[in-house]
């Protein structure tokens, strides 16, 4: 069986990770022809850019039908290609980029919508300010394998609907997934190259990011993610960056533990732990740890570690050899570190590259492998005795993306969220929110900046327009030349009175402006 992926210089082969077959293969874009995509990507962008909002969610919703109407083979071929089980191709994949497409497709005129912007006392000189948002030109999405249909194509669609023309760079474990989302929009009626599908590993990307894109929209690990912002310094480039999280659950003795252990077990081993948002620490409260850790092992071994393809399997395969080599790794180093392996660790016993829902008890933080992502199937367990020292631990690493409270005291629940320091904190709830189009989504710290989804998301494929209009040029604005003794005593006033933000005081500062004009107009 062949377990590694295959490429030569030409072609990317996909294998499936559950059995080693050939899944397809495709053909390999080279630097050159990635940095010709962008150009004709700059092209398509000046027409596209005037398509109205009406027709640009058309076109997404015919998209978003056409993935609707191969639902089983495109949930299938996920499947195949990264190992996870065909029940969460569809449920964590297909599900959320669907509704991603229809909300996006409605909202997105108007939260893109111009603005008038409140700007204080100048407004009542008659001006005003508006803002606007402007599509940026050409998007290049480069994306990972765990979510290899969700999360590209609800970036893409994003950017679509923004006015952006996309060029999208899938990872080389899922590029058959990527040209995927090129056919959708294809049978959709997009017009030529308004999102184009470049296929390809690091060198592909690498060569996006240095085409001159206008926006790069990166998700993957922290060091591709310091590559990627290092190269886009050297045109300016913005990015957002989505990368990776070591995100803790902290579950409290007044918790309802049953729905806290099945969540822990489904937020740890969903996509075989292969989530930026897994379950990857758990905290649980001194007084109830035993109970606790009981019952998610007993839940975990419960779990049927099998091929996607098979309905009743919960737990698909890794989708790499290196990743499932890193999982081994950390639950050795846990072992040896003191840990108890409570269940898995061992091996599955089956061929192609799985690994079983472990469960680890006595983790400290002070193990390397709680401080680093494992992104797999373990669910380290670690215990607290007070509220301060739950959130102490929470953010005693250098990750920030989604943290989880568990309690049924929903006011201690909000308290505690508030410190931690994650782009997502959830109360009685883990991993979900990647699927709410309408939430933001991104890190804190090392887990990336820039966000995705929800209006937050959205703006950030827009370049922000600030319009400003002073209809009234009769009169010589204060600040203009000449300066003088009086302007000082004005700008004194100014500092004191105008920039106060109390009307009353403003008010004290008018004879003071007045003055002031009258001095520029004898200038004249
Ligand atoms: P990688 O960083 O290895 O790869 C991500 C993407 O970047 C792939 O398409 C990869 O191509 C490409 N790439 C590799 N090298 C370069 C380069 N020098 N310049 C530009 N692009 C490059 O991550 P993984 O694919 O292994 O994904 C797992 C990581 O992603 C985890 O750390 C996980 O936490 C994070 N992640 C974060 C999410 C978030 O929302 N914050 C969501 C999902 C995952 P290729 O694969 O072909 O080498």
């Amino acid at each position: 069986m062949t377990l590694a992926k295959n490429q030569s210089a030409l072609e990317i082969v996909s294998f499936d990770p559950a059995t080693g077959e050939e899944v397809g293969r495709v053909r390999k874009t080279t630097p050159e022809e990635v940095r010709a995509a962008v150009e004709k990507a700059r092209n398509a962008f000046e027409i596209w850019k005037r398509t109205p909002f009406a027709e640009r969610a058309r076109i997404v919703m015919r998209a978003r039908q056409a993935l609707l109407s191969q639902l089983d083979s495109v949930a299938l071929l996920i499947s195949r290609e990264m190992g996870k089980p065909v029940a969460e191709a569809l449920l964590a994949d297909i599900t959320p980029a669907l509704d991603l497409m229809q909300f996006f497709a409605r909202r997105s005129s108007k939260i893109l919508k111009p603005k008038r912007r409140g700007i204080g006392i100048l407004s009542l000189l008659g001006r005003s300010s508006k803002i606007t948002y402007k599509p940026m030109g050409v998007v290049g999405i480069i994306s990972p394998w765990n979510y290899p249909l969700s999360i590209p194509l609800g970036e893409a669609t994003m950017a679509l609907m923004a006015g952006n023309t996309v060029v999208l760079k899938p990872s080389e474990l899922t590029p058959l997934v990527g040209e995927k989302i090129g056919e959708i929009f294809e049978a959709a009626g997009l017009p030529k190259n308004v999102l184009q599908v470049v296929s390809g590993d690091g060198e592909t990307g690498a060569a996006l990011v240095a085409a001159g894109v206008n926006k790069i929209m990166f998700t993957g690990s922290v060091a591709t993610g310091k590559a990627v912002a290092k190269s886009a310094a050297d045109t300016l480039t913005p990015a957002v960056l989505e990368l990776g999280g070591k995100d803790p659950m902290i579950v409290f003795a007044d918790a309802n533990l049953e729905a806290a252990a099945d969540a822990a077990v489904w937020g740890a081993f969903t996509n075989a732990g292969q989530a930026c948002s897994s379950v990857e620490r758990l905290y649980v409260e001194e007084s109830a740890a035993d109970r606790f850790t009981r019952m998610i092992v007993e839940r975990a071994s419960k779990l049927k570690v099998g091929v996607g393809a098979d309905p009743d399997s919960d737990v698909g395969a890794m989708s790499s050899l290196r990743q499932k080599q890193i999982v081994e790794d950390h639950v050795a180093a846990f072992a040896d570190a003191g840990a108890e392996i409570l269940t898995g660790g061992n091996d599955t016993g089956l061929e192609g590259l799985f690994y079983p829902p472990t469960v680890i008890a006595k983790a400290k933080n002070e193990m390397r492998p709680m401080r680093e992502e494992t992104f797999g199937p373990t669910l380290p367990v670690a215990t607290f005795k007070t509220e301060s020292e739950a959130a102490e631990l929470a953010n005693d690493t250098e990750f920030g993306l989604t943290a989880s409270v568990w309690t049924k005291d929903i006011a201690k629940g909000r308290r505690i969220a508030g410190k931690i320091l994650a782009g997502t904190v959830t109360v009685n709830e883990v991993l979900y929110t990647h699927g709410l189009a309408q939430t933001p989504w991104g890190g804190f710290k090392n887990s990336g900046y820039g966000r995705t989804h929800g209006e937050e998301g959205l703006k950030e494929l827009v370049a922000v327009q600030h319009i400003h209009v002073n209809p009234i040029t009769l009169l010589p604005d204060i600040w203009w030349f000449k300066y003088s003794p009086n302007a000082i005593d004005t700008f004194r006033e100014m500092a004191r009175k105008f920039a106060s933000g109390s009307l009353p005081r403003i008010a004290m500062f008018l004879p003071a402006m007045f003055k002031r004009i009258l001095e520029l107009r004898r200038e004249k």
